[in-house]
C-alpha cells in the first residue's frame, strides 16, 4: 500500500510554535525529511525509530537539489511509509511546498499540508513590532531578496515603495544594499526604519535596528547569523528598542553636549 507524505510548517524556530496538528502528523511519521532551518528543539519531537534526513545540507554544505528531494519523497511513500516533510515556517510561503506537492501527487502519492508560523509573524510577535497598525500600515507585502542564479532582483519597486504598507523581506542578506538603493531611488526616505532579526524566536536571536539608508553598511558591521529577516516601515517605531536604538543616535559624545558643544563637568 502507498504512504503519504504530511507537509508541514515547522515555523521559525521556537518549538512552542508548532500546530498541535504538526506534531501529531510528525508523531506518526516513519520518516522525516527536514530543511536546514528547522531546530533540534522540534526535530527531538519525532518518534523514536524515525528515520531522520536532512536534506538543507550535503557533507560539503551544498542543499540536496529539489529533484533529488522530490524523488526522495515519492520512493519513500511509494514504499508504504508515512513521511513528515518539515520545511522551515510556513510550507506555502517560500517554501517550495506547492513544488513538492504538485511532483507527489503528479505520481498519485496522497498529500497533506499543516500550515506553519511564517517567520514574519515569528519576528512580528517577538519584537512586538506589528505587520499592520492603524495610521502607520494599512497592509502587509512579503517578498523574497533572493536572485535567481546570476539574475536580477525583478521585483516591482515602484509599488513596493510604498510608506504605508510594511515590507517584509526575506532572503535579503546579500542583497539588502540594492533593495535599500531601489527603494530609494523609488522614493521612499532614506530615513525608513529598518528592523532586521536573526534566527527569530530561538535562543540565539539577535535584532538590528537601523534605517534604509544604512541598514547595508549596519548588517555588515553587527554580523547577524542566517536566518534574517527585514521588516522595513514605520511600524518598526512600535518597538521599545526602535526607541533606545533613536536616543542612541542622539546620544552626545562623552564630554559633548547634544548641540556639539563641551559639557561642564
Ligand atoms: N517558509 C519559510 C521561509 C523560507 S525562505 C517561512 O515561512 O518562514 C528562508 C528565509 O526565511 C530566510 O532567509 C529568512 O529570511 C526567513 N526566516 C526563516 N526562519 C527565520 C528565523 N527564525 N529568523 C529570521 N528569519 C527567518
Amino acid at each position: 500500500m502507498t504512504g503519504k507524505v504530511f507537509l508541514i510548517g515547522a515555523g521559525p524556530g521556537d518549538p512552542e510554535l508548532l500546530t498541535l496538528k504538526s506534531v501529531r502528523m510528525l508523531q506518526d511519521a516513519d520518516v522525516v525529511v527536514y530543511d536546514r532551518l528547522v531546530s533540534p528543539e522540534i526535530l527531538s519531537l519525532a518518534p523514536t525509530g524515525a528515520h531522520l534526513v536532512s536534506v538543507g545540507k550535503s557533507p560539503d554544505n551544498h542543499p540536496v537539489p529539489q529533484e533529488r528531494i522530490n524523488e526522495m519523497l515519492c520512493n519513500f511513500a511509494q514504499d508504504g511509509l508515512t513521511v513528515a516533510r518539515l520545511k522551515g515556517g510556513d510550507p506555502l510561503i517560500f517554501g517550495r511546498g506547492s513544488e513538492e506537492a504538485a511532483y507527489l501527487v503528479a505520481n498519485n502519492v496522497q498529500v497533506e499540508y499543516a500550515p506553519g508560523i511564517t517567520a514574519a509573524q515569528g519576528v512580528a510577535c517577538v519584537s512586538g513590532v506589528p505587520l499592520t497598525h492603524r495610521g502607520l500600515a494599512t497592509g502587509v507585502r512579503y517578498v523574497t531578496g533572493h536572485r535567481k542564479s546570476n539574475g536580477s532582483l525583478d521585483l516591482d519597486w515602484s509599488g513596493l515603495a510604498c510608506e504605508d504598507t510594511t515590507l517584509v523581506v526575506y532572503m535579503g542578506v546579500a542583497n539588502i544594499g540594492q533593495i535599500a538603493l531601489r527603494l530609494v531611488a523609488e522614493g521612499l526616505s532614506e530615513e525608513t526604519p529598518v528592523m532586521a532579526v536573526a534566527q527569530a524566536t530561538t535562543p540565539r536571536e539577535t535584532r538590528l535596528f537601523s534605517k534604509l539608508g544604512t541598514v547595508a553598511l549596519d548588517l555588515r558591521q553587527a554580523g547577524l547569523k542566517a536566518p534574517v529577516l527585514f521588516v522595513i516601515g514605520k511600524v518598526v517605531t512600535l518597538s521599545a528598542d526602535w526607541t533606545a536604538h533613536e536616543l542612541d543616535i542622539l546620544k552626545p559624545l562623552p564630554g559633548v553636549s547634544a548641540t556639539g558643544q563641551q559639557a561642564h563637568a
